[in-house]
């Protein structure tokens, strides 16, 4: 399988890599929008929320400890910061390997 996200897990391709445990990578986004945008992948490939199966269920409860964990150890814990899925095309997911986006440094706008 041709795919960017588990080519970074495996250190296939190059990616600015800043966390990163038994079942997760978390690195900078290479077109970031705000001060701070991490991308936390699952090592395991799941293509999309849509393609989520109940046996994920702990995986992604782990997602999201893995999320609060890097905001306090980057430093965005208490000013705030943004969790976001990208789900299909009308989101705009261009990355078929679901991904978090982490996104903080700055008042964030919906735009
Ligand atoms: P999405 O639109 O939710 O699929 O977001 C995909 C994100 O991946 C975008 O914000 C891209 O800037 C980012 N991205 C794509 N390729 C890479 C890469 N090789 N390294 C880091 N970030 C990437
Ligand atoms: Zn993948």
């Amino acid at each position: 399988m041709n795919c960017i996200f588990c080519q970074i897990a495996k250190k296939e391709l190059p990616a600015t890599i800043i966390y990163e445990d038994e079942s997760f990578v978390a690195f900078k986004d290479i077109n970031p929008i705000a001060p701070i945008h991490y991308l936390i992948i699952p090592k395991k490939h799941i293509t999309s929320i849509n393609h989520l199966e109940l046996q994920d269920k702990e995986l992604m409860g782990e997602l999201f400890l893995a999320a609060k964990k890097i905001a306090k150890t980057q430093g965005i814990a208490d000013n705030g910061y943004r969790l976001v899925f990208n789900v299909g095309k009308d989101s705009g997911q261009m990355v078929d390997h679901l991904h978090l986006h982490l996104l903080g440094g700055k008042k964030l706008l919906w735009s």
